[in-house]
């Protein structure tokens, strides 16, 4: 009995053994550290590491945009492969090429053309959206599905059973390419394809008449064609018709993947699909959520190279001094009694700003500091400034785009508020719990499935909520569960350390979520494309 007992046990360890790894290819118009405008950034800069060190061969293909000398320096460990391509879109052969990193176990593969080379962020400068995104996306779509075709990474290409991680409207050509380019000719027969929607309002929609220069197929328009809804059309006789590059993918992907479970329901309904809701009610059977993690090495208040003073769980102590630091680099007065507020985000409709600024003069009445980092839309910058100007001694609006000054904030805040009209996951709430800084946010989304509400009388044992979420999204409920976060700061400071001891102290790391996609990817490949 003993014996058969051990060989089952060693046949169990042989299976575990024998698991499976896939070559997975991101596909992603951002990548941190490279190129970072927001949470797509984060996420392609750290899950493909995590699932690397699961056993997968992972590559992450996104532009090599070059901004001048000072940037550069982001680039300077990727060598040019020499294997530069012609492809063949908007009316022309383009030539593009690829450089290459290999980093924490991750090939980085920076495809490299001129319009990538800019001045700005990814998308667009001061004066506005770059007019030729569409083209730009489209030759990122075509050189990712070549890469792993073409490229000998560590000696070995990736070959054509390929897992394609492609993420929002950017690289949502690539399923389309696979089923119209490639599969018609035989390859890519055994690729699979997931498409990872973080943001569902942004779906790369540009006229009809652009379809003839994305280099397919006439007959595979259909899988790109959209119409605007009425409201949306600009004059009697628009017909609305478009191309929709996300609803491409939304159509063809073998699977697809929100960035929180919240999320993954919301985009189903009319209010969060933005247009493309009842598509994605059909394709509900391959839809799935799955919570970001964070970089947690990035992250770490222990360990933070941007923070004056580092703290942890075991000894807060740090804080406190951060926010000393934060005040005197902000030119507010140094009150550590003082409950500083922080903001840090896109300032962008989405983020709420819309209540903030409704909500500012009754919260200004309050002994308290608010602090604002953030960049967009310079209607808002404006706001920004001359909100600064009103409430000098309470209020910081830092107009950029600064990563050391937001971990600064985040450390040296109490409270951080997110009252987003809708957040897919939210990162900000995450790195904010992780730095003993209790989030205010709106229930929904990625906000609503990571924030728990703090419930003051299940106090006894102590356990109970990470922060406060409002809903509905109302400048008084805003106020009213700012009031409670600081009335909390102010009176029950036990409660207080309570709350910043369950945020620091649970898990974010990506081993999670990096396992769930992991089932997600082999799911795909049970099933023919
Ligand atoms: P979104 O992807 O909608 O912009 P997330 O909360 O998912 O929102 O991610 C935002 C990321 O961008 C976070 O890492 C945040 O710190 C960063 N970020 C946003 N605005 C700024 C800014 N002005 N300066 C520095 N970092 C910023």
């Amino acid at each position: 009995e003993e014996k058969a007992e051990a060989k089952v046990g060693e046949e169990l360890e042989e299976k575990a053994e024998t698991k499976v790894s896939y070559n997975i290819t991101f596909v992603t118009a951002e990548a941190a550290p490279y190129s970072k405008t927001g949470g797509l950034g984060d996420v392609c800069g750290s899950l493909p590491i995590a699932l690397a060190s699961r056993g997968h061969r992972v590559m992450v293909v996104s532009p090599r945009y070059m901004h001048g000398t000072s940037e550069d320096a982001r680039y300077s460990g990727a060598v040019d492969m020499d294997c530069n391509i012609q492809i063949y879109c908007f009316g022309a052969a383009q030539e593009v090429g690829f450089y290459h990193e290999y980093r924490k176990g991750v090939d980085w593969v920076f495809v490299d053309h001129p319009s990538f080379h800019r001045a700005g962020s990814p998308y667009g400068d001061m004066y506005g959206t770059f007019g030729d995104n569409q083209f730009r996306y489209t030759l990122l779509c075509h050189a990712a599905c070549e890469a792993p075709l073409v490229l000998p990474l560590g000696g070995y290409t990736y070959g054509e059973r390929c897992l394609f991680l492609v993420n929002d409207w950017h690289a949502s050509l690539v399923p389309v390419l696979l089923a119209a380019k490639y599969r018609p000719h035989g390859v890519y027969k055994d690729a699979r394809s997931v498409l990872v929607i973080h943001n569902i309002a942004h779906q790369g929609v540009e006229p009809i008449v652009t379809y003839g220069n994305l280099g397919l197929p006439l007959e595979w328009r259909g899988a790109l064609e959209w119409v605007f809804p009425n409201w949306a059309r600009m004059h009697a006789l628009d017909t609305g018709e478009a191309v929709n590059f996300l609803k491409g993918a939304i159509v063809t992907a073998d699977r697809i993947v929100t960035v929180s479970k919240g999320y993954s329901w919301e985009i189903t309904t009319s209010e969060g699909g933005y247009g493309l809701h009842e598509l994605l009610k059909d394709r509900k059977s391959v839809l799935s959520g799955i919570t970001n993690g964070i970089d947690v090495t990035e992250w770490d208040p222990s360990s933070d190279q941007y923070i004056p003073f580092k703290y942890s769980a075991d000894d807060l102590s740090g804080k406190v001094k951060c926010k000393i630091e934060l005040q005197k680099e902000l030119g507010l007065p140094e009150r550590p009694d003082c409950p500083v507020i922080g903001f840090i985000g896109r300032l962008d409709y989405q983020k709420g700003i819309e209540l903030i600024r409704m909500g500012i003069a009754e919260l200004m009445e309050d002994d308290v500091q608010f602090v604002m980092l953030g960049s967009g839309n310079p209607a808002y910058e404006d706001w920004m400034r001359a909100t600064e100007a009103t409430y000098r001694d309470k209020f910081r609006g830092w107009v950029g785009f600064n990563v050391p000054i937001s971990h600064r904030i985040t450390a040296g805040c109490d409270i951080l508020l997110m009252p987003s009209t809708f957040e897919p996951c939210g990162l900000n709430q995450l790195y904010a719990m992780r730095y003993g800084t209790i989030p205010v946010v709106h229930q929904t989304g990625g906000l609503r499935d990571t924030v728990q509400n703090f419930n003051p009388f299940a106090e006894v044992k102590n356990d109970e909520g990470t922060g406060w979420t409002f809903s509905p999204l109302t400048k008084e409920n805003m106020l009213v569960a700012l009031r409670y976060a600081i009335q909390t700061y102010r009176e029950y400071k036990s409660s207080w350390e309570g709350l910043m001891r369950r945020g620091m102290t649970r898990d974010y790391t990506w081993v999670n979520a990096a396992t769930q996609y992991e089932q997600v990817i082999e799911w795909a490949f049970m099933d023919p494309p």
